[in-house]
């Protein structure tokens, strides 16, 4: 690897763990949404109109899968948070090429 390049990639690493401090709503989970049936027997959901959806986070807590409702007005914002940690993981990646090319360049 040339210098010019380790540089760039120098460069890029240090980009990437700047954007890394971007990603303060990030949230790790999995997106349900549920439809449901109510008690109400005349009830349009009786007739395959379902109620719903109704959101929910599959967090991990200490092991454990918990479902978290999400409120229509945090949606958005839940969705975004799913979005950011998928991006985290891009850059952990990413970072990991980077630094496995530095070890291999220090072992020359
Ligand atoms: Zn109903």
């Amino acid at each position: 690897m040339s210098r010019r390049t380790a540089k760039k990639q120098q460069e890029e690493r240090g980009k990437l763990l700047a954007e890394l401090g971007t990603l303060s709503r990030l949230l790790h989970g999995s997106w349900v949404e549920r439809y449901s049936v109510c008690a109400r027997e005349n009830c349009k959901c009786r007739s395959g109109e379902r109620h719903g959806p109704r959101r929910y986070l599959v967090v991990n807590e200490e092991g454990r899968q918990r479902q978290k409702y999400v409120a229509n007005a945090q949606v958005q914002v839940a969705l975004e948070g799913l979005a950011q940690y998928r991006r985290l993981r891009e850059i952990v990646e990413r970072i990991t090429q980077i630094n496995l090319t530095v070890m291999k360049e220090a072992e020359l």
